[in-house]
């Protein structure tokens, strides 16, 4: 059989060593080196030039159906658990907490419950919306095993690396939020992020008030692609008396979208982290279709009040 495999970023290390196994058991390999964010991105074009019968997925659990043969194969991490005992300081005062983590680590889930839950805590475990598979796990575009259980915890426990999954849940939630950073050895409060990211998306929305030219942003990967989205909010934009072209990418390119000169604003439609973590690596502003309606709020309001 003919395979191509596709690795995350963090993973493309293990290429060789993964092309030689499935070689080994009798397979023609072909290894993807596009830049990989998640199962959203399953190199199915690649995989049709290439004439590949299947393609192996590292990383990330199944995101959605697609019309491709693809075996996920999800990765494994055992982090540490030592810092669970210091976490108890920090969490005392409260007796529910949520507890969340990522596809690498959800095989500790169990483990950390089981410990919480024998130093007397109440752990509540949320139910992804579904992109997400298994209850306490989030993807950056899947926070519901944190905002589904906001109302019934009095905190937020986020176990695993780096601050691109827990920035998502800790923008959907109101209550405390901690960070349990394995690797970094650190455990961190990080709620006051979600006044600092209110802030940058006022900003973001004021600098937009005189766009009159918006790009929106409708990228062709598998699992983030949304034409119709991209249609209404053009059709919005333009009824506003303003002008829109819908740009399509695989992967949007900061630079290329630079050289759009025309352009005043984006509206994304594709990863919607795109508009959270990636909002001011272009001139021109990165709007959410959310923060888009406030603007067009906003500019409906302000010629109301000129005419007054
Ligand atoms: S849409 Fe964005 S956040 Fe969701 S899995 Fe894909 S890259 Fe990650």
């Amino acid at each position: 059989m003919r395979i191509l495999l596709q690795f995350p970023e963090g993973l493309k290390q293990k290429a060789l060593e993964q092309a030689k196994r499935y070689e080994s058991e009798g397979h023609e390999v072909i290894v993807s080196a596009s830049p990989t964010f998640g199962a959203c991105d399953l190199a199915i074009d690649e995989a049709r030039s290439v004439k590949a019968d299947k393609i192996v997925h590292f990383g990330h659990n199944e995101f959605h159906k697609v019309d491709f043969d693809v075996e996920y194969v999800p990765y494994a991490i055992d982090a540490p658990l030592t810092l669970l005992d210091n976490s108890l300081d920090v969490l005392g005062p409260y007796q529910r907490i949520s507890i969340m983590t990522t596809v690498q680590h959800i095989h500790q889930l169990k483990q950390i419950t089981e410990f919480y839950e024998k130093k007397g805590k109440t752990v509540v475990l949320g139910k992804p919306y579904g992109f997400a598979k298994e209850r306490g796990q989030i993807l950056g575009c899947d926070i519901g095993s944190a905002s589904t259980v906001d109302r019934d915890v009095d905190a937020h426990v986020y176990f695993g690396g780096g601050l691109f999954h827990p920035l998502g849940a800790v923008l959907a939630t109101t209550k405390p939020f901690f960070v349990i950073e394995p690797f970094q050895n650190t455990i961190k409060q990080i709620d006051g992020l979600r006044d600092t990211y209110k802030k940058k998306s006022r900003g973001k929305i004021l600098s937009s008030l005189r766009a009159k030219n918006f790009g929106i942003l409708v990228s062709t990967k598998n699992g983030q692609h949304n034409m119709n989205l991209g249609c209404i909010i053009k059709a919005k934009i333009e009824k506003a008396g303003l002008n829109a072209a819908i740009l399509v990418a695989n992967t949007f390119d900061f630079t290329s979208l630079d050289n759009m000169l025309e352009f005043d604003a984006f509206v994304n439609t594709a990863c919607p982290r795109i508009a959270i973590d990636d909002a001011t690596r272009t001139r021109a502003p990165i709007l959410s279709a959310n923060e888009l309606m406030e603007l067009l709020q906003m500019k409906v309001e302000q010629q109301i009040s000129k005419r007054l």
